[in-house]
């Protein structure tokens, strides 16, 4: 039987495989990084994270050396509000990989991506349910002292 930390790399590459996939799905938008849907007080949607991706965008977290920071504004503890980026931009959820605002050209029906996050659910073998972005950095963050 395999040790949990075996598991790891397998799957970190299986979920990167269901992201690049994502990626091809999306249209080319007109997005102008304006950084807004990282803003989830403003918009009211916030991602939600299935634990395979919560673990990997808590990694990314924890490689970037920062301390957890509840941020008063309500945005995404991830964005760096100074120069306007996504702090685990490459390990950024599914969430946000596909939500685009109505003047970017909105997200992607869900039928065109449905299998993918099934993929993604298959790989949480001990499935919980989703969480929301802000609360899954939250718990890691006293974990790893961030
Ligand atoms: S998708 Fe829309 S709200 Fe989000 S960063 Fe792009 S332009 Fe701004
Ligand atoms: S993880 Fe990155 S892209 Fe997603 S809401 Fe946070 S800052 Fe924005």
């Amino acid at each position: 039987m395999k040790r949990h930390n075996e598991k790891q790399p397998n799957l970190a590459t299986a979920l990167a495989e269901i992201y690049a996939e994502l990626d091809t799905r999306i249209q080319e938008k007109t997005c102008s990084h304006c950084t807004e849907c990282c803003r989830f007080a403003q918009t009211g949607r916030t991602p939600m994270l299935t634990a395979v991706e919560a673990h990997i965008a808590a990694q990314a977290w924890k490689a970037t050396g920062r301390r957890f920071r509840k941020k008063e504004d309500g945005s995404c503890p991830c964005l760096d509000d100074l120069q306007g980026r996504c702090l685990i931009y490459a390990a950024r959820p599914f969430g946000c990989r596909s939500h685009f605002c109505t003047a970017s050209g909105g997200t992607p029906p869900r039928r065109n991506v449905a299998d993918l996050i099934r993929r993604m659910e298959d790989l949480d073998t001990s499935f919980t349910a989703p969480r929301s972005l802000p609360t899954v950095l939250k718990s890691l963050g006293a974990k790893f002292s961030m």
